[in-house]
């Protein structure tokens, strides 16, 4: 599944942070996030949030 490929790729590579809040991820809730939702899942297009950021965003998007 590349969605979880490019995830792990991401948590290797990076090593970062939320990409909001810059709080810690914890291991196992972070949550990859599309930039730009219709580019799909590559390593350019996405970003690791925690999940309370992930939330908002989606909120924000009106996927809710
Ligand atoms: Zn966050």
């Amino acid at each position: 599944m590349v969605r979880r490929k490019v995830k792990a790729q991401k948590r290797r590579t990076q090593n970062e942070p939320c990409a909001i809040c810059a709080q810690p991820l914890p291991e196992k809730y972070s949550v990859i996030d599309r930039i730009r939702a219709a580019d799909g899942y590559t390593f350019e297009n996405t970003r690791l949030l925690c999940e309370p950021c992930d939330r908002k965003v989606q909120e924000e998007r009106g996927y809710t």
